[in-house]
């Protein structure tokens, strides 16, 4: 019996007939195998495991794959003129691009993605005072239906 007067425990009752647990049921205390976790009467094995957190943080490590000279595409041919083609298209669309930008000239554009940062930052704080005046009103509200 705890403090709240229940039975601590598993519910149900000691005298049911209560199958004993397969050899393939492993125990996550003790991580034994033939009786459930809420039987074991060994002791807990600590098994320290990284964190989610801890697992995101870690970089993630990229495999390079050497490729050998021989197995490299070999750009010839109508399809690699093709693919050249559309390539120069691609450097020529960008060249416009950068050559608009740089009219109204790079500092410029950089202070533009800054200003543009500092707003969204400055709504997005003005979004979590309104989520926290809202959170007050529902919390006061609460207390005030429940008196
Ligand atoms: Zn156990």
């Amino acid at each position: 019996m705890n403090k709240y007067g229940r039975q601590s425990g598993p519910r149900y009752s000691a005298s049911a007939n209560r199958a004993k647990a397969p050899a393939t049921q492993q125990c996550q205390k003790c991580l034994e195998f033939g009786h459930y976790t809420y039987e074991c009467t060994a002791e807990r094995v600590y098994t320290a495991r990284p964190s989610r957190t801890q697992q995101l943080k870690k970089p993630i490590k990229r495999i390079e794959v050497e490729v050998p000279e021989e197995f490299l595409p070999k750009r010839k041919g109508l399809a690699a003129k093709i693919l050249k083609d559309k390539e120069d298209e691609r450097k020529k669309k960008k060249s416009r691009k950068s050559s608009r930008s740089s009219v109204d000239g790079h500092l410029s554009m950089h202070i533009r993605i800054i200003v543009e940062q500092r707003k969204q930052q400055e709504q997005q704080e003005r979004q979590q005072v309104i989520i926290q005046l809202v959170r007050i009103v529902a919390f006061s509200l609460q207390i005030w239906i429940s008196l």
